[in-house]
């Protein structure tokens, strides 16, 4: 049994996400979401939010029933050993991308030699999307719903509208 964690910030999750989400979830028996308590990134959507949010795309969203979502903070390679899994899957948009995740893929197996990381490279149609993008447009009311699973669009316009009104 071959379990994967697919570990991110997730804030929101994006159609680029999701997209990996479906391609992992054929390569690995199991697949967590691992949604990371930030500490030193500061989230917008709550780490409550970002789970269900996750939550609720894959059960309305997809058929898929060999992944479960959870947030995790510490050691990535901690979350990964206690789960019992071995393979760290990220995912890769651009040569931007590489220097970094190559990086910490070489630390993270140099901390446990039995976790790999497997890289997805991006489909292109979602290469220049980024939870980031999604912030940026959603604060100025602008059209995310290309973005963004159609199940969470209201949710993450909900939350710029009470940012607003503060
Ligand atoms: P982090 O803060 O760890 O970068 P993100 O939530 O931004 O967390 O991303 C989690 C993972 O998903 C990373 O491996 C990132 O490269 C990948 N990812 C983000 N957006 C896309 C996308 N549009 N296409 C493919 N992979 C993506």
């Amino acid at each position: 049994m071959k379990t994967g964690v697919y570990p991110g910030s997730f804030d929101p999750i994006t159609m680029g996400h999701l997209d990996i989400i479906i391609r992992a979830a054929g390569l690995a028996d199991n697949l967590i979401i691992g949604v990371l308590k930030n500490t030193n990134k500061k989230s917008v959507f709550s780490l409550e939010d970002r789970v269900n949010f996750i939550e609720r795309v894959i059960r309305e969203e997809t058929s898929l029933t060999n992944v479960t979502v959870e947030a995790f903070d510490g050691l990535l390679v901690d979350f990964v050993r206690n789960k019992g899994a071995s393979l760290i899957i990220r995912g890769l948009r651009a040569v931007t991308d590489f220097e970094y995740e190559l990086q910490i893929a070489q630390m993270n197996h140099k901390l446990d030699s039995g976790v790999d990381t497997v890289f997805f490279t991006t489909s292109v149609e979602y290469s220049y999307l980024s939870s980031s993008a999604v912030r940026e447009i959603a604060s100025f009311g602008g059209d995310i719903r290309p973005f963004v699973p159609k199940c969470i669009v209201q949710s993450v316009y909900d939350k710029y509208k009470s940012i607003r009104s503060v």
